[in-house]
């Protein structure tokens, strides 16, 4: 790192954040990777079972890397912290009565659009730091790296009650990621101060009871684990409550002062969402085999759910808003359907249509 002085690379820090916002990102923070000061928080909410059955989140080597992130790249000195905004919830002019599904997941998968404008700020920063060499590493929740804490610490904004990042500015509705990379940048100023106050909104909101004092949430119930990560049943006590969300749930993102405060318009990035979600007809979905699963929804976030999850939603959503039509689908699912944890949901639907 002898080529430069501090103040080239503050300069270039300059330069960085300016090509960040060319790209659609609209909030950029630089922090150093020491001394995560949520680790215990986190540690504690896996070792107290709310993580559920995400056991990724529980390897050792994944909880040391979330402790220390050098363990991901040894060189680093940086954490380079980027918020990119998705389209909220209110501004898609879809019908979202039923189902339901997270205002995230309604564009394309972030996924395979956000490394890609990554790469290109990294490629950005390779032509402003030559011929220094760069080692480095981009997440978006792809990783194990405490993204919040950073974004804290790297000033976007402060975790909420309802555990999203908050940015002041900007409310909860975006997408955060991370490129820690072995130059010294000097760090922005943490964001030091909690907008909450006495503000209970989220937590009186969710259906399921599951955001807990700490800041955090119990997995087991919460409705977005439940219907994404969640491999197995949705416990019975739980259908009911899940109203119609057959992925994720964004009520105590939708509840924020924060988030009602601003509208925002959609990223150009997502600009193309997907038809498929827009034109979302229950009935049909019900009927769609594990090929078609995988020709729609491969680009979709909802991919992530997996055939069987996805026909779990839609089972549990119909029990949620039974319409005759259904009946036939579900039949179906409950006669022909290779899996048997479906077909035992599939009749108990139909025997306990939910109101
Ligand atoms: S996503 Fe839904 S179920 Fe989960 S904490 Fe928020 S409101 Fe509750
Ligand atoms: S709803 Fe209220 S308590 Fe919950 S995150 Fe927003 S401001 Fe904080």
């Amino acid at each position: 790192m002898d080529l430069f002085f501090r103040g080239d690379l503050q300069s270039i820090k300059n330069e960085i954040k300016t090509e960040a916002y060319s790209l659609g990102f609209s909030h950029i923070g630089f922090t150093n990777p020491e001394n995560p000061v949520h680790f215990d928080t986190f540690l504690e909410w896996i070792n107290n079972g709310y993580a559920a059955e995400m056991d990724y989140l529980k390897r050792q080597d994944s909880i040391a890397r979330r402790k220390d992130p050098k363990l991901i790249l040894p060189v680093c000195e940086s954490i380079i912290v980027l918020a990119l905004p998705y389209t909220p919830p209110g501004f898609e002019k879809r019908d979202n009565k039923y189902p339901k599904i997270a205002n995230y997941a309604i564009g394309d998968d972030y996924h395979i659009i956000i490394p890609v404008l990554l790469e290109k700020l990294v490629n950005f920063i390779v032509s402003k730091v030559y011929p220094v060499e760069i080692e480095y590493r981009i997440y978006t929740d792809t990783g194990p790296i405490l993204e919040k804490e950073f974004a804290q610490k790297a000033g976007l904004g402060w975790i909420g009650k309802n555990t999203c990042l908050i940015i002041p500015e900007a409310g909860s509705f975006f997408f955060l990621a991370e490129i820690l990379i072995n130059l010294p940048f000097d760090p922005d100023s943490v964001f030091e101060k909690d907008f909450c106050g006495n503000c209970t909104r989220c937590i009186d909101s969710c259906p399921t009871n599951c955001i807990l004092q700490n800041r955090t949430i119990d997995a087991n119930r919460c409705i977005s684990y439940l219907t994404i990560e969640n491999r197995g049943s949705i416990p019975e006590e739980l259908r009911k409550k899940i109203n119609g969300w057959i992925f994720g749930c964004d009520i105590c993102q939708q509840v924020c002062p924060w988030n009602i405060k601003f509208s925002k318009e959609p990223d150009p990035n997502f600009f193309q969402t997907s038809e498929n979600v827009k034109k979302f007809d229950l009935v049909y979905e019900l009927k769609i085999d594990k090929s078609e699963f995988k020709n729609k929804y491969l680009k979709s976030p909802i991919y992530r759910a997996k055939y069987q999850g996805y026909i779990r939603n839609l089972l549990v959503a119909a029990g949620n808003n039974f319409h005759t039509k259904m009946v036939e689908p579900i039949l179906s699912i409950m006669n022909n359907d290779e899996n048997p944890e479906l077909q035992d949901l599939a009749t108990w639907v139909l025997k306990n249509k939910y109101e």
